[in-house]
């Protein structure tokens, strides 16, 4: 028999995404569509530590939608990590009559919700990360509009680069995953694009911007994503301006992307996992996590979800495979292969174009 919930909680946890608010919102008037009441869970994992929580009714989330940032703020709880702290958590949720919880985030958020699922508080995630890097799903909340920051940017630092004949070396978030840089940098015309996924080529890149600058092209934009590091971007900017000539300027995005009103698409897709989200929940569904695939909104075990992006990114532990059937296990390798193959694509098609 599904459980009754009476009421749930949401929270939002990890690096902040613009879309969250359009999540929470969803989640709030689904459920309460559904006759659940819903508590807003402040500061991520550590609002159950602190019982810092609160019902939010259908206009505790008027004109949010279209808001960056988070309603319900977010906070890295290490002590949520602890046997203590977690049960700390369960014992709150049994004070406040908390029968399941959804929490927007990435892996580390999604870890959490598993722990909680398997201490008998049935819980889902919802991915955010403006970075897209969490492999079960195409798309991860506050990417599209992370990816309209950047491009916004790029297109002010082109115009004074025509001007003054000059290059532009921009560094944009990402930590591991190339996604925002490469997709940005197609999108800006940038002339070279350094990504984690593709070894890059500084000398190619070096002889196309002296080739490009002899053609008479007078500006240029070299788009690096933060996985590189600093020393290597900044360096980077250095070298160009030594090898090629062309005076060459550098620039850090930063958290200037993380912020600001989420797009139309982070909107509309917050909104079908949220709403997604809440359905499952209600349906008797936990530890699982809402994904984008090709298009649609489909499930995913947490478990499955998290040793996949172990695969993508080369950090499978002995003993990580153990549990899962060969079927799986060759399901898994194929998403990585997919994952790849765009990522090439994508490269590929930045570096005909970037003649
Ligand atoms: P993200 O969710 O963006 O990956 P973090 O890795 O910082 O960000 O995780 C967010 C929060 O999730 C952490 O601060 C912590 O409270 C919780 N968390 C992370 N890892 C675990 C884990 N292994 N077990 C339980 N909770 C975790």
């Amino acid at each position: 028999m599904v459980k009754e919930f009476k009421r749930i909680g949401v929270l939002t946890s990890g690096g902040d995404a613009p879309g969250m608010n359009a999540a929470v919102r969803a989640i709030v008037r689904t459920a309460n569509s559904r006759g659940v009441e819903v508590m807003g869970i402040y500061e991520g994992y550590k609002g159950l530590l602190t019982e810092n929580l609160a019902v939010l009714n259908n206009r505790s989330v008027t004109n949010i939608v279209g808001r960056g940032s988070t309603m319900l703020y977010s906070d890295r709880c290490l002590e949520f990590k602890t046997e203590e702290g977690m049960q700390k958590a369960i014992v709150t949720c049994k004070k406040y009559g908390i029968d399941g919880i959804v929490a927007i985030g990435g892996d580390g958020t999604f870890r959490g919700a598993t722990d909680l699922s398997i201490r008998g508080i049935p819980s889902i995630g919802i991915p955010g990360s403006i970075d897209n890097d969490i492999t079960s799903t195409d798309y991860c909340i506050g990417f599209d509009t992370a990816k309209n920051t950047v491009i916004e940017m790029c297109d002010r630092l082109r115009d004074t680069c025509e001007s003054h004949a000059r290059c532009n070396v921009v560094e944009v978030m990402g930590r591991g995953a190339g996604g925002i840089a490469i997709e940005a940098g197609i999108a800006v015309g940038a002339t070279a694009i350094a990504i984690p996924e593709i070894p890059f080529d500084e000398e190619a890149a070096l002889q196309r911007i002296t080739d490009c600058r002899k053609d008479g092209k007078r500006s240029f934009l070299v788009i690096v994503a933060e996985g590189y590091g600093a020393e290597f971007s900044e360096g980077l900017a250095a070298k160009i301006q030594e090898k090629t000539g062309v005076e060459t300027k550098f620039c850090r995005l930063a958290h200037v992307v993380r912020g600001g009103n989420p797009t139309l698409t982070d909107r509309l897709k917050a909104t079908l996992m949220g709403m997604e989200a809440v359905n499952q929940l209600l349906r008797g569904k936990s530890d699982l996590v809402i994904c984008e695939r090709r298009g649609e909104i489909v499930t995913m075990s947490i478990r499955y979800a998290l040793i996949l992006d172990r695969m993508y990114k080369g950090k499978l532990k002995d003993g990580d495979l153990d549990m899962f059937s060969a079927e799986e296990i060759a399901q898994m390798k194929e998403l990585c292969r997919e994952r790849t193959e765009h990522f090439k694509m994508l490269y590929e098609t930045a570096d005909i174009v970037a003649h």
